[in-house]
């Protein structure tokens, strides 16, 4: 077995090659068929995302916009164009630039070249959140003060 992970980058200056490039190495299908470059790819708002129960992994893989969009240099924003280490990261994540940024199709703002980087810096700085409390031998139950409540029941 494989353990696939992803280390937080957070408190670094450049993004990760994520995915080893969108596009290139990794096809993720879900258990209800949605084939994904990468498996936070689902959340992208307007971007259609490809069944395996509609259409071939080749056809997916080759022509689908959802693998088309982010593969290669063509889409990269503008800082990213420019830059000469475009070809180590090809912008870094596309799911943490949406996350962070609202838009995919920014470049990583963990870079400190990127315009948005000042959002990764305030979340390097934020206090720690009370709600959120790790698990551990002696606490291995969550937080539950932060649940909703069913009052229905
Ligand atoms: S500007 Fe873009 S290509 Fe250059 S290091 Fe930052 S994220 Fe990578």
């Amino acid at each position: 077995m494989k353990v696939l992970f992803v280390v937080p980058d957070l408190y670094e200056t450049r993004p990760r090659l994520c995915t080893n490039g969108w596009a290139t190495t990794l096809i993720s299908v879900t258990p209800d068929g949605r084939v994904l470059p990468c498996q936070g790819a689902q959340e992208f708002p307007a971007m259609a995302v490809p069944r395996i129960q509609q259409h071939s992994l080749q056809w997916i893989w080759q022509d689908s916009p959802l693998f088309n969009h982010f593969r290669g240099e063509d889409w990269l924003p503008e800082e990213c164009r420019a830059c000469p280490e475009r070809h180590q990261d090809y912008g870094g994540c596309r799911c943490q630039a949406f996350q962070l940024t609202g838009d995919p199709a920014n470049s990583d703002p963990v870079c400190d070249r990127s315009p948005n980087h000042q959002v990764v810096v305030r979340l390097r700085n934020a206090p720690p959140n009370p709600e959120l409390i790790m698990r551990s031998p002696q606490q291995p139950v969550r937080n539950t003060n932060s649940l909703p409540v069913d009052d229905a029941g």
